[in-house]
């Protein structure tokens, strides 16, 4: 069999059944990515990006598609200028090494911040190609809030300590976009993860091409439509070293979500794939507005046009089982529910919800120990 683009003998074979030859293969994924930014239209010419690596599989393989995209001579020349972060803690201190060395293969210089910085704000940028220095003290104070919530929760709350220092760096830097290199894997995982903890309705945010939340930046994806398999033979044909894998908190709700789906994937090829399809339909993004946002996630909490959130299920339960132990007579219609529900805020498990926090947020707020939170958020969170 031979390439199905250009007839060479082939050394890549796609989903069981397309081959192609190294070229193609590399011309059709650089085409994907460009594909990507230019059907979505979100950037402007010359226009400041910031890119997040982790130096993983898909980190690693955007690195490397930026690097050639800018290096171009001819009209296809990606016109960005690139700024580079890692986000380490001291647990990865030989990861976060091994990514300064990568970039400076391309000649890029990264800027390595210790994700400690949530605690205190202070979003100063450091000196490039060099690790944080921080107090042992500072470390301490992170690794407590860290610890002192469940691992589900946790998993859950990086990420948001994530998405918040990424954009707050973006804004130092004068970027208004950044590029994130989520794999389809990690957005298929994301995508159950958010929907089995109460994040239905950021589903579009969390794994969709673009997270809009923040007025002043955008998050895109550009590689989300790269699958695994391709960004695997990409690293092997130009013959990159990812330094890095995933390191969810095991015992936790996304670890046991990860083996499922990638044992899934193991017999159904197209479980991956059919997930994150299934993504861009669920929830409808709109254009970042002036409601209230939350203040760790920064999504709306605009509720009312929410019909069947977490929330509610798990309010109706509970005003149904406290309906119960008082021997009234039980709920007639769903209109009397509602209306229940649209007074009864001040009862709900979660005080804070709607006013501060969005569901996903409230209940990892009820999870952890408050006082470990950075001391801005704990006061923006009691302010009245
Ligand atoms: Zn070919
Ligand atoms: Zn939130």
């Amino acid at each position: 069999m031979n390439c199905k683009k250009c007839d060479s003998p082939k050394t890549v074979i796609l989903r069981k059944k397309d081959y192609y030859c190294d070229n193609c293969f590399m011309l059709n994924t650089n085409h994907k990515f460009r594909a990507c930014l230019g059907k979505n239209k979100v950037l402007t010419p010359n226009e400041n990006v910031m890119i997040g690596l982790s130096g993983g599989v898909g980190s690693t393989v955007l690195l490397d598609l930026v690097h050639h995209a800018i290096s171009l001579e001819n009209t296809k020349k990606l016109r960005i200028t690139p700024f580079f972060i890692h986000l380490y803690d001291d647990d990865c201190r030989c990861l976060a090494e091994s990514l300064i060395k990568q970039c400076e293969k391309y000649d890029f210089d990264v800027y390595v911040v210790h994700l400690a910085v949530y605690m205190n704000s202070n979003y100063e940028l450091p000196q490039a190609n060099t690790l944080q220095d921080f107090s042992e003290n500072e470390r301490q104070v992170f690794k407590d809030m860290m610890n002192s919530m469940p691992p589900s929760a946790a998993n859950d709350f990086l990420l948001k300590i994530k998405r918040n220092l990424l954009v707050e760096f973006a804004k130092k830097l004068s970027c208004s976009v950044i590029f994130t290199a989520e794999t389809t894997n990690t957005l298929a995982v994301n995508l159950l993860s958010n929907l089995a903890i109460g994040r239905g309705s950021q589903v579009q945010y969390d794994i969709g091409f673009c997270d809009n939340r923040d007025d002043k930046v955008k998050i895109i994806r550009p590689i989300k439509d790269i699958s695994n398999e391709e960004l695997n033979h990409y690293i092997s044909i130009k013959q990159l070293t990812p330094v890095n894998d995933s390191h969810i908190k095991s015992n936790s709700l996304q670890s046991v979500i990860s083996l499922f789906v990638s044992e899934l994937q193991e017999n159904f090829q197209a479980t991956i794939s059919t997930v994150c399809k299934t993504a861009d339909k669920i929830g409808d993004q709109k254009e970042s507005n002036t409601h209230e946002k939350c203040l760790i996630c920064e999504s709306d909490l605009d509720v009312k046009s929410m019909k069947l959130s977490a929330f509610e299920a798990t309010n109706v339960s509970r005003m149904v089982s406290l309906e119960k132990n008082q021997s009234n007579p039980p709920f007639e219609k769903t209109s009397d529910i509602v209306h229940r529900l649209e007074n009864n805020n001040n009862t709900s498990v979660f005080p804070l919800i709607n006013k501060y926090l969005c569901y996903g947020c409230s209940r990892n707020h009820s999870e952890i120990n408050v006082h470990k939170l950075p001391n801005q958020l704990q006061k923006a969170l009691s302010a009245e």
